[in-house]
């Protein structure tokens, strides 16, 4: 149980990551209106596949209804760059294996499964906390003819880019990269949503700017944004009746969603600014504490969507989770994400366990996972029986996110230091 604080909670509440609008979306949208391009043509659309194309440094951007909608387009497209154009009524990866990021949100997995694959989950390294370059290699040891892999950058900060891609040539296999959580985060100075064939940035609500919804498709390939393109209307052939040589999908992005895309992108640098500021503040205001952030590798500038902790094994009470539930017993110097989380949801601010890895995750759970030591085989559950055995496991026990949204004042920070100093006594 939590013991409570003696802290004044928040008049109004600190969001993890929430919107912040600055006026110029509304006018774009109201352009929308005025103009009548209320439908997924129009002005604001253009101006967003511009600016994304110009931001990112790549050929083509196009607008879509979201993140997860582009990874579905560009897990087709891999799947029929490397097994030919399927069967209609066919996924284009039908029973085809996939490496997949395992610590992530579960839209980078899910569109392998859209397409009739099967995700293989690759275990995660402690420098960036991305898909670890080792595990991959094993993996391609166990699966050697596996033609896709989905990389994505967890919170913000690049993963091993130049390592993965080095292993991808080596099998011949395409890389698709989720960035939707680190648009603006570069790698060697190169933005992230450039090292993937195909590539995926997000304007959900949470993320670094937004759209409410919506997201990109990135590419350097012309032939993959038309066809991009296509799909994303109901793949309509070029008659004067509605013909369809292909399957189609409602996905593109909306002129008035679009609108608030275009208002929100001059502010991109300045939110990674914010961000960067929240991160370095909390790192000073711990570094006291048996903890660390979430790392940060030489080579790479994230753009701070999220600042995370993590509790030092010795400073960790004894937390179990099942299923939906938690407990965890208070032990004297120590604590647990679970109580640190109780303690900053206490003052009326918003934190959240780290994304629970998808190996751990019952839709997934019997689904290859690969960790690097070994004969790179784990059993799902193994960590359950003894010790843990894999990374994610290990940093989904003992990290959480904590509140990281750009409108947070210095003093509100302050308290929530205060409060997770608390957990420690
Ligand atoms: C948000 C997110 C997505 C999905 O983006 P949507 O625009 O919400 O569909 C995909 N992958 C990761 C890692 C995300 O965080």
């Amino acid at each position: 149980m939590f013991k409570g604080n003696d802290i004044k909670p928040f008049e109004s509440k600190v969001w993890l990551s929430s919107p912040t609008m600055h006026g110029e979306e509304i006018k774009y949208m109201t352009e929308a209106y005025e103009t009548n391009w209320m439908s997924t043509v129009g002005k604001n659309i253009n101006e967003v596949e511009r600016l994304v194309a110009e931001y990112i440094g790549v050929k083509y951007a196009v607008a879509l209804s979201a993140g997860t909608a582009s990874l579905h387009l560009a897990m087709k497209l891999a799947g029929i760059d490397a097994y030919g154009m399927p069967e209609v009524g066919h996924g284009a990866l039908e029973g085809k294996k996939v490496f997949c990021t395992d610590m992530t949100f579960d839209a980078t997995v899910n569109p392998v499964v859209y397409e009739g694959g099967i995700p293989v989950f690759i275990d995660t390294e402690r420098e960036s906390w991305n898909m670890d370059p080792k595990a991959l290699e094993k993996a391609f040891e166990i699966y050697p003819d596996v033609k896709v892999v989905v990389v994505a950058h967890l919170y913000g900060t690049p993963g091993k880019v130049d390592e993965i891609n080095a292993i991808l040539k080596k099998h011949n296999a395409i890389l698709i990269e989720d960035a939707a959580e680190s648009m603006g985060a570069t790698y060697k100075g190169v933005q992230t949503g450039t090292f993937g064939k195909y590539n995926t940035v997000s304007f959900n609500g949470n993320k670094i700017i937004t759209g409410s919804s919506g997201g990109c498709f990135i590419t350097d390939d012309l032939d993959a944004a038309n066809k991009v393109r296509k799909w994303s209307t109901q793949a309509r052939e070029n008659a004067a009746w509605y013909q369809h040589e292909e399957i189609g999908y409602n996905y593109r992005m909306s002129n008035v969603i679009a609108g608030v895309v275009r208002g929100q992108f001059p502010y991109l640098d300045e939110h990674i600014a914010q961000k960067k500021a929240i991160y370095n503040r909390y790192k000073e205001g711990l570094k006291d504490l048996p903890v660390s952030m979430n790392p940060i590798p030489d080579c790479c500038e994230p753009n701070y969507w999220l600042s995370c902790l993590l509790i030092d094994e010795e400073a960790m009470s004894k937390q179990v989770r099942g299923e939906q539930d938690v407990c965890y017993v208070k032990e004297e110097g120590k604590t647990c994400p679970t109580e640190v989380l109780e303690a900053i949801s206490s003052i009326n601010a918003e934190g959240r366990p780290i994304w629970k890895p998808m190996h751990m995750q019952p839709i997934y759970r019997l689904n290859p996972f690969i960790v690097k030591d070994g004969n790179g085989r784990a059993r799902t559950n193994a960590y359950i029986a003894g010790g843990m055995v894999d990374v994610g496991a290990d940093i989904f026990q003992r990290g959480l996110c904590l509140p990281s949204d750009n409108k947070m004042t210095v003093e509100q920070q302050d308290k929530i230091i205060e409060v997770i100093k608390e957990c420690f006594k």
